[in-house]
């Protein structure tokens, strides 16, 4: 077999560990409720309509909470007016400053993000802590592999282990504790991904706390995304988290989107836009591949038609391998087969196979896939179908890629 498309899709199968639920600005994380995806702004907070813009383009991407940092007066007045015109939850991110924290729950946001590395003292964690638990509002904690506290750093060997950081997130907890607030999620990011594998491991066997998913500084795309998807995957397999985020080295959106893609290509959110599926191309392909794959990309965008879509090379072998999608296009002889469900519906000229792919994925997205295959006339279809992909084997063979050509060729030469 050459393709290796995906014939069926399967739903996650990935027992959750049970944590209990907060809830941010009226979004559930924990306890079960779906895996969330964060990202986080670029812009300056006090910057309003630039930061209001850049948290709309992230909801429209698949963000259900957004970060934006809190790092000076002007950003925690910023946020007074975001907040009440952000289609999304809204967390602060503190650092450093403890009165940030206070000045962002002014401000009305939903949720802070605390890191204990760098607020270290306790009156002032206390502070913030007992202002919460008045408010209602919950805290992250979240730990960071290259901001971890001196002391805890020192402790274990002047290295950062999933010890410390996990010690760290206790700490911080043990101070939320004694003002009796326990409404917090955690995250014990690290760049190195077996790191935070590994911290996150220790960290769920001590704590039932929604924990929050992430790789820091996992750098640009592609390598940032490989590294993050390796780190948060791995532990929603194993059913740890309860919220992700991609950071990137890059426009937050393609974070928004990464993170919704890994969450529906694991199962465990519902699926929003198109599944685009394609073969990787052989010397079978009749067309270019990529840029036909990569043109449907375009024409679909962020279309909200959660049907999976196959671009196939060539109709030899496409349409079967690519049976388990819900509408598929194959190339033969320069034209394209349009499938359904498997099912040969329709032939059209090479030039028009992604318009028709769009045109038929937003029949199927209306009126459902039966009403389409009722209204095709499959039998002809499947004639024309068997006719190119007699006419390709005839012409290509068995063996397209002429493997036992060559194989002969270089016999002859040793
Ligand atoms: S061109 Fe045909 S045989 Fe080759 S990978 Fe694509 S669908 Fe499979």
């Amino acid at each position: 077999m050459t393709c290796e498309a995906r014939a069926v899709e399967v739903q996650s199968s990935f027992e959750r560990r049970r944590t209990r639920r907060i809830n941010v600005g009226g979004v559930p994380v924990g306890g079960g409720a779906p895996i969330t995806v964060q990202s986080m702004t670029t812009t300056r907070t006090a910057d309003v309509e630039g930061t209001l813009q850049q948290i709309y383009d992230l909801a429209s991407a698949g963000a259900d909470i957004v970060r934006c940092t809190c790092n000076e007066l002007e950003a925690a007045e910023g946020l007074a007016q975001i907040v009440p015109r952000s289609p999304v939850p809204i967390v602060a991110d503190i650092h450093h400053q403890y009165r940030m924290a206070l000045a962002a729950l002014d401000a009305g946001v939903h949720c802070l993000r605390l890191n204990p590395g760098n607020i270290r003292k306790p009156e002032h964690i206390r502070a913030v802590a007992s202002e919460c638990r008045d408010r209602g509002v919950p805290i992250r904690i979240g730990v960071n592999g290259g901001s971890l506290h001196p002391d805890l750093y020192r402790k274990h060997g002047d290295r950062v282990t999933p010890e410390a950081m996990v010690e760290s997130a206790q700490m911080e907890l043990d101070f939320f504790r004694e003002v009796d607030f326990d409404d917090v999620k955690i995250s014990v990011k690290a760049s190195s991904v077996p790191l935070m594998i590994e911290a996150y491991r220790q960290l769920s066997e001590t704590t039932d706390h929604p924990l929050h998913l992430g790789v820091t500084e996992a750098g640009p795309p592609p390598v940032g995304l490989v590294k993050s998807t390796a780190g948060i995957a791995a532990l929603l397999a194993e059913g740890i988290g309860d919220t992700i985020r991609y950071s990137l080295t890059a426009d937050p959106v393609q974070e928004a989107k990464a993170g919704r893609q890994l969450l529906e290509s694991m199962g465990l959110r519902e699926r929003k836009n198109v599944d685009l599926i394609a073969c990787p191309s052989c010397g079978r392909a009749e067309i270019d591949v990529y840029a036909v794959a990569e043109q449907a990309m375009e024409a679909f965008g962020d279309r909200e038609i959660p049907l999976q879509v196959a671009v196939m090379g060539c109709v030899v072998n496409g349409p079967g391998e690519a049976r388990g999608a819900d509408i598929g296009i194959a190339a033969g002889n320069g034209r394209g087969h349009l499938f359904v469900r498997g099912r040969n519906v329709a032939v059209v000229a090479e030039q028009d196979m992604v318009q028709s792919l769009v045109q038929w994925a937003e029949m199927i997205h209306e009126h459902g896939a039966e009403a389409a295959l009722a209204k095709a006339d499959t039998v002809a279809a499947a004639r024309e179908a068997e006719r190119d992909r007699r006419r390709l084997l005839d012409k290509q063979g068995e063996d397209a890629n002429q493997a036992e050509e060559k194989i002969e060729m270089i016999r002859k030469r040793v």
